[in-house]
């Protein structure tokens, strides 16, 4: 389990904390609009107003503990770089921030935060990758064009074998790693695994492979 404090529970802030309490981690959100609190405060593990531009506030919360302090302010550019700055000199070592323009980007870069979100482009990009292949329902890049995708198996795979379905040149390049039937899993099925409709195939491999596969799969 993992320990998160979200500065900001906007929009962004609000559904990162409660989609990391679904997977079962501890949150920490802070917000100085009690509004914005009172909206999540009851799902959170701990909810605070404060205003987080305050050094003192934020120092009394012992942040530099926390895996990773996550700051959710795009819209208020000077309160999202106060904060940045005081998190740092506060010794919170894995920071993620929030961007919501190059200006904001290049003082966070040169902040030296371990990782600057820019949301809507983030998203954009997904959701053209999701619209382009639409039996695509969900995607982990891995770095050096490896993939892990999430597939529902489209009617007309019905019947045929996972071998028949991921057939690639040179062959096994894409591997089944677990196949979703009615809320039962099959871990590394094997190629004589029949598919049904509806069943969900996670598949790993090169993305070039993947494209190749894909007219198959659809
Ligand atoms: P989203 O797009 O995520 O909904 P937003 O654009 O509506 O965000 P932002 O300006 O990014 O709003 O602010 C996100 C949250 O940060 C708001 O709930 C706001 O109350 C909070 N916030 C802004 N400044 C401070 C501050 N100095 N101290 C504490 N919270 C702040």
């Amino acid at each position: 389990m993992g320990q998160f404090a979200v500065i900001g529970l906007g929009r962004f802030g609000a559904a990162t904390s409660l989609e990391l309490m679904r997977l079962g981690h501890s949150v920490l959100g802070l917000d100085g609009d009690s509004r914005a609190v009172d909206l999540v405060a009851e799902q959170l593990t701990r909810a605070a107003i404060a205003d987080v531009t305050d050094r003192n506030a934020l120092a009394e919360l012992g942040l530099d503990e926390y895996d990773v302090v996550l700051v959710a302010i795009g819209e208020e550019l000077q309160a999202s770089l106060v904060c940045t700055v005081h998190l740092k000199s506060l010794g919170v070592k894995n920071l993620w921030v929030k961007a919501s323009s190059r200006a904001h980007h290049l003082i966070l870069n040169k902040l030296g935060v371990s990782r600057i979100i820019h949301p809507e482009e983030e998203m954009g990009i997904r959701i053209a990758q999701v619209l382009s292949y639409p039996m695509v329902t969900d995607y982990i890049a891995l770095g050096n064009g490896d993939f892990v995708v999430e597939i529902e198996a489209s009617d007309h795979l019905a019947g045929h074998t996972l071998g028949d379905a991921l057939t690639t040149d040179p062959p096994g390049q894409i591997q089944a790693l677990l196949v979703k039937r009615q809320g039962k899993h099959t871990i590394h099925p094997p190629e004589q695994f029949v598919l049904q409709p509806k069943d969900t195939l996670i598949l790993f491999g090169p993305l070039q492979q993947l494209k190749m596969a894909a007219p198959k799969l659809r």
